[in-house]
C-alpha cells in the first residue's frame, strides 16, 4: 500500500459520536510515549498528523484520519500514564472497550510498545484482550533503532513470551527515525483494506 493522502478527520469524545461511514477502520493502539505518533507521522509521511502531546489528565478522545478515502486511522488514547485522576481512567476504558466492542467497521489493530523493554502490565492486558476478541491484530516493537542488532532476538522472544504470542501472529520491528519496518506496516494495513 501506498499513502498519498492522509487528514484528520474528526475527533470523537463519546462512542455514540463516532461517525458513519462506508470505509474500514484501522485502530492504533499504545501507551502514552511509545511512538505512536511518530509513527503515524511516518506512515503518512506527514510530520504533524497526529500529534505528540498527550497531556495526562486531559480529555480522552478517538482521532479519526482519512487516508486516501480509502481507509479511517483511528487513534486511539494512549494508555498507561501515572497519575491520572480515576475518572479519566475509567471514561478511557469505557470509550476503548466499547469502541473495539462494537465498532463494525474496525478490522483492525495495530498495537504498539516499546522494543527496549518487557511489555507492561497494561500492554498484556491490551493484547490479552485482542487475542480474546479475535480481532486482527499487528503487534509493532517501535524504536529498534536504539537497540543493538544482537539484542534484537533477546527482546524479540521476551515480547513473544510476556504477551503470548505464537508463530502465527503477526509482529514487526519498527523504526519512526530510520522508517525500519514501514514496508511490514503498510503491507499489514493493504491485508486489511483489502480483505
Ligand atoms: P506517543 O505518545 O506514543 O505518541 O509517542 P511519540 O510519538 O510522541 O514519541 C515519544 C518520544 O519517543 C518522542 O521523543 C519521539 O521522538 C521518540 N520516538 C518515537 N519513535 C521513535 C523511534 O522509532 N526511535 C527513536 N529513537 N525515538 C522515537
Amino acid at each position: 500500500m501506498k499513502i498519498n493522502k492522509a487528514e484528520f478527520y474528526k475527533s470523537v469524545y463519546k462512542y455514540e459520536d463516532c461517525p458513519r461511514l462506508q470505509q474500514p477502520e484501522v485502530a492504533f493502539s499504545g501507551r502514552s510515549n511509545v511512538g505512536k505518533s511518530s509513527l503515524i507521522n511516518r506512515m503518512t509521511k506527514q510530520k504533524k498528523l497526529a500529534r505528540t502531546s498527550n497531556t495526562p489528565g486531559r480529555t480522552q478522545c478517538l482521532n479519526y484520519f482519512n487516508v486516501d478515502d480509502k481507509f479511517y486511522l483511528v487513534d486511539l488514547p494512549g494508555y498507561g500514564f501515572a497519575n491520572v485522576p480515576q475518572k479519566v481512567k475509567d471514561d478511557w476504558a469505557e470509550l476503548i472497550d466499547t469502541y473495539l466492542n462494537y465498532r463494525e467497521n474496525l478490522v483492525g489493530v495495530v498495537q504498539i510498545i516499546d522494543s527496549r523493554h518487557k511489555p507492561t502490565k497494561d500492554d498484556k492486558l491490551m493484547v490479552n484482550w485482542l487475542q480474546a476478541s479475535g480481532l486482527n491484530f499487528l503487534i509493532v516493537a517501535t524504536k529498534v533503532d536504539k537497540i543493538s542488532n544482537n539484542k534484537r532476538a533477546k527482546q524479540k522472544k521476551l515480547i513473544y513470551q510476556e504477551l503470548n504470542l505464537t508463530k502465527d501472529d503477526n509482529f514487526t520491528f519498527f523504526s519512526s527515525q530510520n522508517g525500519e519496518g514501514s514496508k511490514e506496516v503498510y503491507k499489514y494495513l493493504e491485508f486489511l483494506v483489502k480483505s
